[in-house]
């Protein structure tokens, strides 16, 4: 793991999310293979993303004798459309009681400005609140998503990214710079149609076989 100095940003160095994220870069692989290899990342990106969730404590009986136990504190998923849905099942296989929200948007191609089409956030009072953009390339669909948890009262979030691109990260840290990124990755830059660069491709389209 990799915390940037002047950033508030976590890149994954274990080697199972360099693994799986080699899978997803990979074009050879298929979309059955990459939600699979999406899902398997995003436990990595959850135990680091949720190091700091508050706990609260209770006393446990294991059979031998009472003890001191821990129950996570509620959490709040929001899935920017569509490429977010990928991370969604690990989150929720590993945070059982989440609830979760979801943050329709479409980019401009063009401009690569954010479109928002949809917006339906669960209480997000007193939660943490993860939000799941795997891309982070310009980073308006994830300020726009951050800004809009942030109105309906979002007070700590922690952005999951699979890919991070630099212009992403530098438009947070000025929009956003008190949410917290965790990424497998801090790429090299965006191509001219704001693709990541190396990246993996249209998360999207790879997620569900579209092109
Ligand atoms: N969205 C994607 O799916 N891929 C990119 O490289 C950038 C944005």
């Amino acid at each position: 793991m990799r915390t940037l100095a002047t950033m508030n940003v976590t890149v994954l160095e274990h080697p199972l999310a360099k693994h799986y994220l080699s899978v997803l870069r990979d074009k050879a692989t298929e979309p059955e293979e990459f939600r699979n290899a999406a899902r398997r990342l995003t436990y990595a990106l959850v135990m680091e993303a949720t190091r700091d969730l508050p706990l609260d404590t209770m006393t446990i009986a294991t059979p031998l004798e009472k003890t001191e136990g821990f129950h996570t504190s509620p959490v709040v998923a929001i899935a920017v459309l569509r490429a977010g849905l990928g991370l969604l099942e690990a989150v929720v296989d590993l945070i059982p009681s989440v609830k979760v929200g979801f943050a329709g948007v479409q980019r401009n191609e063009e401009t690569a400005e954010p479109i928002e089409y949809y917006f339906k956030p669960p209480d997000l009072a007193d939660s943490t609140v993860l939000i799941l953009e795997p891309m982070l390339a310009t980073g308006g669909s994830l300020s726009w998503a951050v800004s809009k948890a942030k109105g309906s009262g979002a007070r700590s979030v922690t952005c999951l990214c699979v890919v991070a691109a630099p212009q992403g990260v530098s438009r947070m840290e000025r929009e956003h710079p008190d949410v917290r990124i965790v990424t497998a990755a801090l790429d090299r830059g965006l191509n001219d149609h704001f693709y990541i660069q190396p990246g993996l491709g249209d998360m999207g389209d790879r997620l569900f076989g579209t092109t």
